[in-house]
């Protein structure tokens, strides 16, 4: 049987590129425009970095990581997510030395070895922005408006927005008990995953995906009910900034976000439509992150966004997405001489800033007229011998049906004219 991609992964066709070039497109447009400049950083890393800096006790240190030795018995892994990377960039470029904050941006694969479904692969796509060394709520909301602003710009309408605060490590500790004391009587109950949980990561049991868990996380203690009053203060004052940028959102205590970074503020875009995968964008704030893989007190806030999840999302609220422009015009010739003639002619096109295109499989000219057709072309030049001695074309034009002799030296002037 002939090779197939590995599961989980997925090609990229050249009839349906144009849809991630036009949300690529509009993502770095809106990132140069809010300030924010692109960061890119190798594919691989360090295992020890997301170690450290995703978490040992995460679902993806644990088992989602493609991990491997290269051939100089190093600990390599592929990157399951962006902020790490860009962290430790920040850090070994010391870009902390310079006027904060630093707002940069990234467009980057991510590997997790997970079930695939829609929505879910095991190779995807992430956009990103993160905001380093701005320690107030102004950050986040401005990160999070971003998000809002992006999702609204591509026609998204049926997400909602749920904030919370994950406190930071004082606060934590604390709830971390009480989760686990309102868990206990339960832990029969649990699935595998969240047995594994209850010990090395009890606020990841808020997020479990499975239907009997969540019943049972739904009368869980409220982290807002132990934050302390740094934390709560932050919160007051995020919400503030949201409402006045006039934001909605809804505040959701079980919205904990599967890395261990994060401090404070924690928040998602979530949608009804896409099955069970809901979360299109998640982020937040990370206060200790960088000096957790060896970097200096700065803080950071930002978020990772799924683009195979955004394009199904916007395929469900029919968001338009304009298809590629069909060539302005077609050369089609008839003999080896035009042949030549056309040749030289379809260069000084292309160079003329024109999409053209010719027959590259010498066929006959009704061949040559499908094949334009086809591509959609706007006109078609046809020459033939009789032409080249004249030194003239016939040009088509291919939606008035109708058909006139252009000198060859007036073409592209003529066509520029015609297209504008
Ligand atoms: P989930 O709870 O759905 O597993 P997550 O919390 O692991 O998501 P993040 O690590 O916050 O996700 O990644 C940010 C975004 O990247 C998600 O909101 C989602 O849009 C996308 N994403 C995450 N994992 C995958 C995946 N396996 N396939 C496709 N997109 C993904
Ligand atoms: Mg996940």
């Amino acid at each position: 049987m002939a090779i197939q991609a590995p599961k989980g992964t997925r090609d990229l066709l050249p009839d349906q590129i144009y849809k991630w070039h036009f949300v690529e497109g509009k993502f770095r447009a809106m990132c140069e425009s809010y300030g924010f400049h692109e960061i890119r950083t190798p594919l691989f890393e360090h295992t020890e970095l997301f170690q450290r800096g995703v978490g040992d006790t995460t679902d993806i240190v644990q088992k989602e990581m493609y991990s491997f030795q290269d051939h100089g018995g190093r600990d390599i892994t592929l990157k399951p997510e962006g902020t790490s990377p860009a962290v430790r960039a920040f850090t070994e470029h010391k870009l902390f030395a310079e006027m904060q904050p630093t707002k940069m941006y990234y467009e980057t694969p991510c590997f997790r070895y997970e079930k695939p479904q829609a929505g879910r692969l095991r190779e995807f796509h992430q956009f990103g922005i993160e905001v380093f060394g701005a320690p107030d709520m102004t950050a986040d909301a401005q990160v999070i408006c971003f998000a809002q602003d992006f999702l609204d710009e591509m026609g998204i309408r049926n997400v909602s927005l749920e904030i919370n605060s994950v406190g930071c490590p004082n606060c934590r500790s604390s709830y971390r008990k009480a989760l686990q004391d309102y868990f206990r009587p339960h832990y029969d109950e649990l699935c595998d995953t969240c047995k594994s949980r209850f010990e090395r990561n009890p606020m990841r049991l808020l997020d479990c995906k499975s239907e009997e868990d969540q019943k049972l996380a739904k009368d869980a203690p409220s982290i807002l009910d132990y934050l302390c009053d740094d934390c709560r203060t932050a919160f007051e004052d995020l919400q503030k900034d949201l409402d006045a940028m006039g934001i909605a959102y809804t505040v959701n205590p079980r919205i904990v976000r599967g890395l261990d970074y994060y401090t404070k503020t924690a928040f998602e875009f979530v949608s009804t439509g896409i099955g069970a995968q809901s979360t299109v964008c998640g982020g937040g704030r990370y206060d200790h992150l960088i000096e957790e893989i060896g970097g200096p007190e700065v803080p950071g806030v930002g978020f990772g966004l799924g683009i195979e999840r955004l394009l199904l999302l916007m395929e469900e609220n029919g968001a338009e997405i304009p298809e590629p422009p069909a060539p302005d015009v077609f050369v089609a010739t008839l003999g080896e001489n035009s042949r030549l003639a056309g040749l030289a002619l379809l260069r000084k096109l292309r160079r003329a800033g024109l999409r053209a295109d010719m027959d590259d499989l010498q066929r006959r000219m009704k061949g040559q007229l499908k094949l334009a057709a086809r591509l959609g072309s706007r006109f078609t030049v046809v020459i033939g011998d009789d032409e080249v001695e004249k030194g003239v074309v016939q040009l088509k034009d291919m939606t008035a049906h109708e058909q006139h002799e252009v000198p060859m030296d007036r073409l592209v002037e003529e066509l520029a004219n015609d297209l504008r």
